[in-house]
């Protein structure tokens, strides 16, 4: 099955300014545009989109690209927008319909955009489903952008933290280096890692899957074990969804890590489920007084019991930091990233003459496609929209 663009018809791409608050990311860099541009597909960029990550209006146009005032007119005239943030109710319904939208759509969480995409016969694509191949991997957005929150999340807690990250010998006397605890080691977790022993902390970490403990070595962390009686590797690099019984195991083996960590960042998620609760108020009680938890996971319900979804709060002394969307923070180079993303996916379906082709053949096609042609096509998509189809 495969759906093309009319053909002749050369493509006409839309890239609008972001409108979810505190969104500073640009979806296609300049250097992405000039791509299109030179096989004469027609750019249209919303003015001041890309101000944000200090890419100008001039920029944009250099690449060959039309600055216009009016968002209205991109969605209406783009064949294809291209998007970080997933667009509002108003801003698809000036879609026309059989267009084309790429975006992080958290599809498997919002399950209202899809039905409106779907009434809307948009076919949408979503950076948070491409599958986690190797062939994949230079398109993988939630890899690049966790890269960012990994780093970021470090800093903030060092900013936050009432202490010295290194070691330091001085004339006012001896400084022990911090004590860092990173819970969750994926993509987030590891950046985390590295990033704090560079600014020489002491770091440990914990996995529910073994299989990250060379990975967490190599990075010069002291891996946790904790005996839950199974390992939580899942398919394609994921974790599984720990029972109550691993969670409390969890907790238990945590707990006194924690009482002795200055911080924590906790970065443990499974895909379209909430976050785990690894860290209970019972936990943030025992840590010591100015201590800092970073929680990655605030967005999808938090690791810690007491993380509030976009705000720093304290709690027993403890700064809990639950600020969302840290790739944002880094705008330029998480811009970058995406856009480098995009372009990779993007050659699976513009050619070099500017033709757009659908290849639902191609597994990494079939698997970003949510919905086509009126239908919700995402498997895990529809499973959540009929949970009684969904196997045993
Ligand atoms: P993620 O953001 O879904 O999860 C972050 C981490 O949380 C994971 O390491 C997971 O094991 C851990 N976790 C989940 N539940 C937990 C619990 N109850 N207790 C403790 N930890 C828990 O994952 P991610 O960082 O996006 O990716 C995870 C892994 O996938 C990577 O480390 C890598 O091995 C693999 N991956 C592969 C590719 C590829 O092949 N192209 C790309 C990206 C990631």
């Amino acid at each position: 099955m495969a759906e093309e663009q009319s053909s002749g018809k050369k493509l006409t791409i839309g890239i609008p300014r972001e409108t979810t608050p505190n969104e500073r990311r640009v979806a296609l860099t300049p250097d992405g545009v000039k791509k299109y541009t030179g096989s004469g597909v027609t750019v249209l960029v919303e003015r001041d989109a890309g101000k944000d990550a200090f890419v100008s209006d001039a920029a944009f146009e250099l690449a060959g690209a039309r600055v216009v005032d009016d968002a209205a007119s991109i969605y209406k005239n783009a064949d294809l927008v291209l998007k970080v943030q997933k667009p509002s109710k108003e801003e698809i319904d000036l879609m026309p319909e059989g267009s084309k939208l790429i975006a992080f759509l958290s599809p498997m969480f919002d399950l209202d955009l899809v039905k409106h995409l779907q009434d809307r016969k948009i076919t949408a694509l979503s950076m948070d489903a491409i599958p986690r191949t190797t062939r994949a991997q230079y398109m993988d957005a939630l890899s690049s952008q966790a890269t960012v929150a990994g780093y970021k999340a470090v800093l903030i807690a060092a900013y936050e933290l009432p202490k010295f990250f290194p070691l330091l010998t001085t004339a006012a006397g001896n400084i022990p280096p911090a004590k860092v605890l990173v819970i969750g080691a994926g993509v987030a977790g590891l950046m985390a890692i590295g990033t704090a022993r560079r600014l020489g902390a002491v770091v440990e970490a914990y996995d529910a899957r073994s299989v990250v403990k060379e990975q967490i070595e190599s990075l010069g962390g002291k891996y946790i074990e904790i005996d839950t009686g199974a390992d939580l590797a899942g398919s394609g690099g994921y974790a599984k969804e720990a029972t109550d019984e691993i969670l409390r195991r969890q907790q238990e083996g945590l707990a006194d890590r924690a009482a002795k960590s200055d911080v924590i960042i906790t970065t443990a998620a499974v895909p379209g489920r909430p976050a785990p609760r690894l860290i209970p108020a019972s936990t943030v009680e025992r840590m010591p007084a100015g201590s800092v938890i970073v929680d990655l996971a605030a967005e999808t319900g938090g690791n810690c019991e007491l993380t509030e979804k976009g705000k720093i709060v304290h709690r027993h002394g403890v700064t809990i930091v639950g600020t969302l969307n840290l790739p944002s923070t880094l705008a330029v180079h998480s811009s970058q990233m995406y856009s480098k993303n995009l372009q990779n996916l993007l050659a699976l379906m513009i050619d070099k003459d500017g033709q757009f082709t659908l290849d639902m053949d191609d597994d990494i096609i079939a698997n970003t496609v949510i919905t086509l042609g009126g239908a919700v096509v995402h498997e895990g998509t529809k499973q959540r929209l009929n949970p009684a189809t969904t196997p045993a």
